[in-house]
């Protein structure tokens, strides 16, 4: 089990802060600032992106005492309750553990008494589409009249796997995979603060190993700091997640640009002697001639990419076709 000290740390406190999600978290300013909340929100997307956090945040936003209209003040009563997650009124429910209908009976009990001390009584269901279909029929009947103080807030990682039912009751809001610039802009600020020094290339190496999720780059940073103190650098970077480096992919899809047999060979026995995982080096290979193709087909917008890693790519693409790269795709 991971500690996710710094996840817990460094978890956004504002929408604000809410990290590469702004289509989201503007739409939801925009709604507490004109007072129009909705009673039931549905939040999909990949896992680490920031659901729970937002959700979180709207609980504050609706029930903050000092501000109440737009981003919570995090320093009244209430917003620090539901920081602390002492909130009575904010009552996180994760699907993935209590899946059985008995809970969603006794929410749908309990549902109907006004909150004791807040505006609005929350409920967060995380892990939403785990929940059985009887008590998702069960919480539907909640959801077709809600009571006018209750706010649900369903996330998931799995859209289609939602009750067309419910989700046509909720507002849905797509979370999307975060940006691997956003990643390293984050574990910079985390870094700074942290005091730990690392390599900028290291940090774009970290961002680009963690899928789009906040969450895993920081538990990751988190394991590297426990590991290396507080100086970290590229090769380290490296150890711990087992990868081969942009240099020796950039080697190999060199050799394949020149179609440099002999050098493509002795690339890979290098990568396969220094220990590294084979299967990771063709993943690294195929997202990297993925990126080469995008940009050779002029899609540069798409790149997700650091801006000195695109200028070696576009080296790499004046001296490639289209087909060159679709074959060795
Ligand atoms: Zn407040």
């Amino acid at each position: 089990m991971e500690s996710q000290v710094f996840y817990r740390k460094w978890r956004p406190q504002t929408l604000a802060e809410v990290a590469g999600q702004e289509h989201v978290t503007q739409t939801l300013l925009n709604a507490l600032s004109s007072g129009h909340i909705s009673h039931a929100y549905l939040f999909c997307g990949p896992r680490g992106t920031g659901k729970t956090s937002t959700g979180r945040i709207l609980s504050k936003a609706v029930n903050c005492t000092s501000n109440g209209k737009g981003e919570p003040c995090n320093t009244c009563e209430m917003c620090t309750a539901i920081t602390e997650g002492r909130a009575m009124d904010v009552i996180e429910i994760d699907a993935a553990s209590n899946r059985g209908i008995d809970e969603i009976r006794n929410l749908r009990e309990r549902v109907n008494y006004a909150p004791g001390k807040a505006r609005y009584k929350i409920y967060i269901i995380d892990e939403f589409h785990m929940l059985t279909k009887e008590a998702s029929n069960a919480l539907l009947k909640t959801l077709e009249e809600p009571p006018s103080c209750v706010i649900f807030i369903l996330a998931t990682t799995e859209a289609h796997k939602v009750l067309p039912t419910i989700m046509s009751r909720c507002q849905r809001f797509d979370f999307r995979r975060i940006s691997q610039n956003d990643i390293a802009e984050k574990l910079n600020q985390i870094c700074d603060s942290e005091g730990i020094k690392i390599e900028r290339e290291a940090l774009n190496v970290l961002a680009k190993n963690s899928t789009g999720s906040l969450r895993d780059a920081e538990n990751l940073l988190e394991k590297l700091s426990t590991h290396y103190g507080s100086d970290i650098n590229l090769n380290q970077v490296r150890d711990m997640l087992g990868i081969t480096g942009n240099e020796r992919i950039k080697e190999l899809v060199e050799h394949i640009v020149n179609a440099n047999i002999t050098g493509g060979i002795k690339t890979i026995n290098a990568i396969n002697s220094d220990g590294f995982d084979l299967k990771q080096l063709n993943r690294e290979l195929i997202a990297y001639l993925r990126g080469l193709l995008l940009l050779k087909t002029g899609y540069s917008n798409d790149l997700d990419f650091t801006p000195e890693e695109t200028v070696v790519l576009a080296e790499l693409a004046d001296k490639s076709t289209v087909e060159q790269i679709l074959k060795a795709i």
